[in-house]
């Protein structure tokens, strides 16, 4: 199988005919059409297996397939992910999957002044990959608005939870829409994971590699 087969928009299979990439990783073929079809995922599959094309590929086919404008002080897609490396390569990843779309991505972490963040927040984005931490502090601050977030990626849960964010994301989640559709990924998947699994998703399709 190859992605075409998948059913992925134009801009998608030219992204990645570009990038070199041929045929879908393991991953990648068993979520995207569980995500195509808007279900709530859950994956356990470790780095370096393909899973972060594995959610934005189906994630930026359906932004194709329903233009909207981004919401100011949010994102149609919000990503949070552990750590400011992460963060920084899954917003890498969006750009070059989304590079023949018109795109907007913006990356939020801690450490560096909050300044440039809260323009890239004022004027609204596509997608927003963002650590937990400087994103509460963003809310806190009242620069955030999160309520028209339609997808919601919660990126290596497992080390989020090592890092003590537990907190932050019920935070964060308490203040996003109820009508969105979730993806979450771990390495691993012990009972305090599938707990928070069961609390945040609905219904979710099951992928594992
Ligand atoms: P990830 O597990 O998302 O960190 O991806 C691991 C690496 O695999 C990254 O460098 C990707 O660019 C690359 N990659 C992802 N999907 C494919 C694919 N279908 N074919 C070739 N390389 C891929």
């Amino acid at each position: 199988q190859d992605f075409s087969g998948l059913g992925l928009a134009a801009p998608l299979l030219l992204a990645l005919s570009k990038l070199g990439y041929t045929k879908p990783t393991p991953i990648q073929a068993q979520a995207i059409p569980h995500v195509l079809t808007g279900r709530d995922l859950v994956g356990i599959a470790q780095t370096g297996t393909g899973k972060t094309a594995a959610f934005a590929l189906p994630i930026l086919h359906q932004l194709a397939a329903n233009p909207q404008q981004p919401p100011r002080g949010g994102a149609r897609v919000l990503v949070l992910s552990p750590t400011r490396e992460l963060a920084s390569q899954i917003a890498e990843s969006f750009r070059s999957l989304g590079s023949e779309m018109q795109l907007s991505v913006a990356v939020v972490f801690g450490g560096v002044p909050h300044g440039a963040q809260i323009r890239a927040l004022q004027r609204g984005l596509d997608v927003l990959v963002a650590t937990p931490g400087r994103l509460v502090d963003h809310l806190d601050s009242g620069v955030a608005h999160l309520g028209k977030t339609e997808f919601f990626v919660l990126d290596e849960v497992d080390q989020m939870l090592d890092l003590g964010f537990v907190k932050a994301i019920h935070r964060i989640v308490k203040t996003l829409p109820q009508r969105r559709q979730n993806l979450f990924f771990s390495a691993t998947m012990p009972t305090e994971i599938a707990k928070l699994a069961a609390d945040l998703l609905k219904n979710p399709a099951q992928v594992s590699v």
